[in-house]
């Protein structure tokens, strides 16, 4: 087996082998977990020779990692075409936090969309307000005229795409164009598609960020997040990350390592019985509009079917005639539906979410109750039936 699969290779073949070096795997599949805080040298010398500037993939200090960290990486770096390297955070809200910090100073301004994570703006507004730098929201819609927002102080711009409560698809090549032209950074949020459905760079994006908690890991077991980029910022990014001490745990790493591999197989089924729900749906007399990115209905579908090269298990619907307490029926009278947030792993999860609380450069006009669904690798025809029950009982409510 040859140490680094060929930039030709397909996706899945670069899931499957990427990152699996032989001096980090041994005579072993799986780079094992190498727990280490010390790294031992042979000598003195050779202790003078190691220096802090030391590059990925050689032993330094248990906060650079081990092996099973750099396999994790390597990985992520080689399965996103155009990227010089990734940084591990131990949580998706970590890599937003540490990628932001690497390219703003005081008195910068960021521009965010307006459907950005929350988390993503309670850091931009409270946290990153607190360093001097001014964060200001964009339509998610806005594609090349972003640039009448920029000023002289606009350093860099966040961008996520489909959102993940209201999933508009946004312009991303027009948006980065626009940006570069003003010498401005992008950031994408790209938990939704991964650099499998969408590869962020060959469309523009600077610095492609990905909550690994989600689809990477795959099992709802561990917390990490991602952040890859090329050349030009990948220094910048590896030092602040370093000095603001990131670091994640080797059997953390391991787990995530572990998804990795079977993340193809399970994206192609989470996008095939989430498609099959969503069309479902639309059938239904209590839904109005479905907001998943394949679907016309939704905000950006056009720009979809352009950029992206599947789509993944998550999106959301309106109960028309639905309000808060008869939403909760809903939701409570699901079996296989858990109810929680953090999704992309196998188990299908329904949330009640609410966007209007969280929008300040937009308004959220659409009637009716929002749901959220994680599509999971239940057998659709179950998530269904159980869906079809629900109905009924909600409508029992409506009555
Ligand atoms: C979950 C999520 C994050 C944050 O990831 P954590 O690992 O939970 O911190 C960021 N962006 C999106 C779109 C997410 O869904």
């Amino acid at each position: 087996m040859t140490d680094s699969p060929q930039k030709s290779h397909k996706p899945a073949t670069k899931a499957v082998t990427s990152g699996r070096r032989s001096e980090w795997t041994g005579a072993v599949v799986n780079p094992p977990v190498w727990r280490a805080s010390t790294h031992l040298y042979e000598s003195v010398a050779d202790l003078r020779s190691g220096s802090s500037a030391n590059q990925d993939g050689q032993f330094f200090y248990g906060r650079r990692g081990s092996p099973t960290q750099w396999s994790l990486a390597e990985a992520l770096t080689e399965m996103e075409p155009g990227a010089a390297g990734t940084m591990l955070y131990p949580s998706g809200v970590a890599a937003i936090a540490c990628a932001l910090l690497a390219v703003l100073k005081p008195g910068d301004e960021v521009l965010l969309t307006d459907s950005s994570y929350d988390p993503s703006r309670s850091y931009a507004d409270a946290f990153l307000k607190r360093m001097g730098v001014t964060a200001r929201y964009y339509d998610p819609q806005i594609g090349a005229d972003v640039a009448t927002l920029f000023s002289d102080k606009t350093k860099a711009i966040l961008l996520e795409s489909p959102g993940s409560l209201t999933f508009e698809v946004q312009d991303v090549p027009a948006i980065c164009k626009a940006s570069k032209d003003a010498g401005i950074v992008s950031l994408l949020d790209n938990t939704w598609a991964t650099s499998r459905y969408f590869p962020a760079i060959t469309h523009g994006v600077d610095i492609s960020i990905v909550a690994a908690t989600k689809y990477i890991v795959g099992h709802s077991d561990v917390m990490m997040g991602a952040a890859t980029t090329h050349e030009k910022y990948w220094t910048r990014l590896r030092r602040t990350a370093q000095q603001l001490g990131q670091v994640v745990s080797p059997d953390d790493a391991y787990l995530a390592a572990r998804g990795l591999r079977t993340l193809e197989v399970r994206l192609k089924q989470h996008e095939q019985s989430a498609l099959a729900i969503a069309h479902w749906l639309k059938e239904r007399p209590e839904v109005g509009k479905v907001l998943h990115p394949a679907l016309p209905d939704c905000p950006g579908h056009e720009i979809w079917k352009r950029d992206f090269d599947g789509s993944s298990g998550l999106f959301s619907f309106v109960l028309s005639n639905g309000d808060e307490q008869s939403r909760a029926v809903f939701i409570d009278a699901l079996t296989f539906f858990g109810i929680g947030y953090s999704w992309g792993g196998f188990e299908s999860l329904a949330l009640p979410v609410d966007p209007g609380k969280y929008r300040t450069a937009t308004d959220w006009t659409m009637k009716g109750a929002l749901v959220r669904l994680n599509i999971g690798l239940e057998d659709p025809d179950d998530l269904i039936a159980d869906l079809a029950k629900a109905f009924e009982h909600y409508n029992n409510v409506l009555l």
